[in-house]
């Protein structure tokens, strides 16, 4: 095994055992002296973190408060990276509103969105961050949806060059060594003992008075963590041509970095592109096997499965790859099943083709399964959703032209309103309804930006925010396109579930009831039903049409 490249630094420091980190290592919290909140003057005199300008430097960019180390019976704290407009957060506050969120998100407009639907978010490239801030060390909770351009069908697919794939996989296998989790017989050499990495002695060290024996610095343990976030971002962008899909190293990055620097962290979630799964099974591969490694990162649970938003309430289809994983025990609605059935399945596509499953594939043997059993939550037709007549039609691409050798429309981009609508994609924002007697592409009904975050799934006060880059634009695509990429929040209820908080199942037939106007199922639980959906309110009424569509 090949020990990972490392970064020079200036000075050795010392890790808690008095050792000196290795080839030069410096943690993050190297600069901080300890200090926090609790050693404020100001705070000390009663006054709030947000007030104090020790604890808001210190704390930077995330919220003051988190100045004050988190102790126990505290609400969690967790980090969400490519937040979106904030997809994940709305689910998972269908099912745990008790914890404490920080979004990290690039895009402004989605980053905007994400502030006035209430998140703290920090509007920034995430490889600018260092996970290892020490305020991070209260952290418990991970979460991340990497962009999938790369990945998606829609996209050039660079994410499926079957070597970069291979590169950016082992060079994500190193990341449990380069973070400081790889358990090695003997960590002498690394302090000029005789002896390396797996407790064999050295070339040119055999007549070292400590060849054969122990000397005073040998001794097993984990290999002090010899890499830098940034250098391993560097290292894993230097493997494939669309530095994007490098962005998918963050999901081991951030969690090992965290727990590096003593996070109390207990699970990661994770939602991508179905593509990443089915097409490039690697990458997942490289992630299960460097969580659950033993000797590793070791972590109790790491499934992956796909899941479409629509089983578990949205009225259009979002079919994405999940995974889940938790430090200690099985998350909730753990699942084992036919491992080799599950990935006949999965990749069967690939069977066909070449005669063989691909040759790195993440274990299928377990899974989430957040029914239980339990009967489905109603199908909604996007008819329904929309309160339209279902035998109406929809036509996603406009008026096509007429392929003279079948005498039909080119193109398709229809379908009917009564069924579960197609994934939504930004060009949605141009639709046009019609009943079935009207020819396709001459409906004069349109869609608005709340329905059409209501066929995703989020409600449809949802603040969706536009910053205009020049006066009077209006942002029809860009919010088009906002609604079309996040997580469903029917389906970041279910995963969060899995992890923390309360059974998904009621809190959302409630708020499927509400949202899509069904007879409530569940109203005699006595939950509050969301506020009424209509436009009466000024916020809404400005995104009630995409008026340039
Ligand atoms: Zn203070
Ligand atoms: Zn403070
Ligand atoms: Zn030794």
């Amino acid at each position: 095994m090949s020990i990972p490249a490392c970064v020079p630094a200036p000075e050795p420091a010392a890790d808690e055992d008095g050792r000196p980190y290795a080839n030069g290592f410096r943690p993050a919290v190297l600069e901080w002296d300890g200090w926090t909140c609790a050693d404020c003057m100001v705070c000390g005199t009663g006054a709030a973190c947000v007030d104090c300008q020790a604890c808001t430097h210190f704390a930077f960019p995330y919220p003051p408060h988190w100045a004050r180390p988190w102790v126990e019976g505290e609400p969690e704290r967790g980090i969400e990276v490519f937040g979106g407009p904030g997809g994940m957060s709305a689910g998972r506050n269908l099912v745990d509103d008790g914890g404490e969120w920080v979004l990290i998100e690039y895009n402004r407009h989605a980053a905007a969105t994400a502030r006035a639907a209430g998140h703290w978010v920090i509007e920034a490239d995430i490889r600018t961050l260092d996970p290892r801030h020490p305020v991070l060390r209260g952290v418990q909770r991970f979460h991340g949806s990497p962009p999938c351009q790369t990945l998606s069908g829609a996209g050039k697919r660079a994410g499926w060059n079957a070597d970069e794939i291979a590169e950016l996989q082992s060079v994500m296998w190193q990341a449990s060594e380069a973070f400081g989790f790889l358990e090695v017989d003997d960590l002498c050499s690394l302090y000029g003992g005789p002896h390396g990495y797996f407790g064999d002695v050295l070339d040119g060290m055999e007549d070292h008075p400590d060849a054969d024996g122990w000397g005073e610095l040998c001794g097993g343990g984990h290999l002090p963590p010899c890499m830098t976030p940034a250098a391993f971002r560097e290292w894993a962008a230097s493997a494939v041509s669309d530095e994007r899909t490098a962005l998918m190293a963050e999901m081991l990055i951030w969690p090992m970095c965290l727990v590096q620097i003593g996070a109390p962290l207990l699970s990661i979630t994770m939602e991508q592109s179905a593509n990443l799964l089915k097409q490039s099974p690697a990458l997942a591969e490289a992630i299960q096997s460097e969580i659950t490694s033993v000797e590793g990162f070791g972590w109790a649970w790491c499934s992956w499965q796909v899941a479409d938003a629509a089983d578990f309430g949205a009225a259009t289809h979002r079919e994405r790859a999940w995974m889940v994983a938790t430090r200690y025990g099985w998350p909730r609605y753990a699942d084992q099943v036919d491992g080799d059935q599950a990935a006949r399945a999965m990749w069967g596509h690939v069977l066909k083709r070449s005669g063989a499953l691909p040759d790195w594939t993440p274990e299928l043997d377990r899974r989430i399964d957040p029914y239980q059993g339990r009967p489905a939550l109603p199908t909604v037709t996007v008819a329904a959703a929309l309160d339209l007549p279902a035998d109406w039609w929809a036509d996603t691409r406009g008026k096509r032209g007429i392929n003279h050798a079948t005498g039909k429309p080119k193109g398709g981009g229809s379908f009917p309103l009564g069924e579960v609508g197609p994934c939504v994609t930004a060009p949605w924002y141009g639709i046009r309804f019609r009943p079935s007697d009207v020819p396709q592409g001459e409906g004069t009904h349109t869609i608005t930006a709340p329905e059409l975050g209501a066929l995703v799934g989020f409600r449809r006060d949802y603040p969706w925010t536009y910053l205009p880059a020049r006066a009077g634009a209006r942002g029809v695509r860009n919010i088009a396109q906002m609604i079309a990429d996040p997580v469903s929040p029917f389906m970041g209820a279910a995963v969060s579930a899995a992890v923390q908080g309360e059974d998904w199942y009621k809190p959302v037939a409630t708020y499927q009831a509400a949202l899509y106007r069904l007879k409530d199922p569940s109203a005699d639980t006595g939950r509050p039903a969301l506020p009424a959906p209509r436009a009466e309110r000024r916020e809404i009424a400005q995104l009630e049409l995409f008026p340039a569509a």
